[in-house]
């Protein structure tokens, strides 16, 4: 038995595990699929404040790891499979074993839709990303593609004109599912060439593990073509890692929970963090912000319904 359970061991999760472990309540930590979340995907993390010449994403999630660690928060590895929460304390599967929690935090993250490439996934975090804010800085006066038809893949190649000399916005289909406004910012920014109705095969060059080359295919043609480009944004979409609460937690139509006042959510004592109740901002510092505050609404909570 736990006070607190926390589901996920990224920037969410292991924040809340610092805090609730330094408020003494011992918490575990369930690591989850990815362990150390998306962070570990990616290589330099420019933007984190504390690090004036930035860190190695899986070097920061390490660090932070080892935080909860030296106050005492325990690690548990493998996926949730099974939770109750309909009465206190819950019940959480994971890898076979089953913990009791007085209250739970959800920092299972979300995760970044890929295409679904061989070459694309051994190019993750060389030259292949999903976050334009964490790695466009990369990609100054280089030719670029980003991957997409919502407002994501808009949002992204705009933003990414910052840096790089061209963006190549490739969409499966001739019909954009992005909103009016964002779809007409990017086609009228002269920096952004759209390709459509065009798939991405490959990724080259996996042997020099850096991108070089997309080849594509026409989807009407069949035609196919290579475009020489040294990074590959894939921006088709989000999903939260949610699937195991449906039906017992309130979430909106994408998946993503729903919180209020802070971090709780529709069940009394269980709280959600980071990605997972997160749409819009989907940051480190942001969802160690959130992870920060679930671990407060869990000791206040805690406090209130005894337990500590
Ligand atoms: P989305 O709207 O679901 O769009 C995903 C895009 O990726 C679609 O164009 C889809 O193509 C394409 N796609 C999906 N799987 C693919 C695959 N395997 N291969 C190639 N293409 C694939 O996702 P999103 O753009 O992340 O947006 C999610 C939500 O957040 C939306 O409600 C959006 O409006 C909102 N959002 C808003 C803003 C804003 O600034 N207001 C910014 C970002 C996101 P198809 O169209 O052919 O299905």
């Amino acid at each position: 038995m736990y006070n607190v359970v926390i589901i996920g061991s990224g920037c969410a999760g292991l924040t809340a595990a610092i805090y609730a472990a330094r408020a003494n309540l011992s918490p575990l930590v369930i690591d989850g699929y990815e362990p150390g979340g998306q962070l570990t995907l990616t290589t330099m993390v420019e933007n984190f404040p504390g690090f004036p010449e930035g860190i190695l994403g899986p070097e920061l999630i390490e660090n932070m790891r080892r935080q909860a660690q030296r106050f005492g928060a325990q690690f548990h590895s493998g996926a949730v499979s099974a939770v109750d929460l309909s009465k206190r304390p819950f019940h959480i599967t994971a890898a076979k074993e089953t913990f009791g929690a007085k209250t739970l935090i959800i920092a299972a993250g979300a995760s970044a839709r890929m295409l679904g490439l061989e070459s694309e996934r051994k190019l993750v975090g060389h030259g292949v990303s999903t976050c334009a804010t964490c790695d466009g800085f990369f990609f100054r006066n280089k030719e670029i593609a980003v991957v997409g038809g919502g407002d994501t893949a808009m949002g992204e190649a705009i933003f990414l004109t910052r840096f790089a000399s061209k963006v190549h916005l490739i969409h499966r289909r001739r019909e954009f599912r992005a909103s009016k406004i964002m779809f007409d910012r990017a086609a009228s920014n002269e920096k952004i060439h759209i390709l459509t109705p065009v798939v991405v095969e490959h990724v080259s060059d996996v042997d020099k593990n850096s991108v070089e080359r997309l080849h594509l295919r026409n989807t009407e043609t069949g035609e196919t073509s290579i475009l020489p480009v040294e990074g590959l944004f894939v921006a088709i979409g989000h999903e939260p890692n949610t699937k195991i609460f449906r039906g017992r937690l309130d979430m909106n139509e994408s998946g993503y929970l729903k919180t209020r006042s802070g971090s709780k959510t529709n069940v009394e004592g269980v709280f959600a963090a980071g990605d997972v109740q997160d749409h819009h901002y989907r940051q480190a510092i942001t969802a160690a912000g959130s992870g920060c505050m679930a671990a407060m609404d869990a000791e206040k909570f805690l406090e209130v319904n005894g337990g500590m």
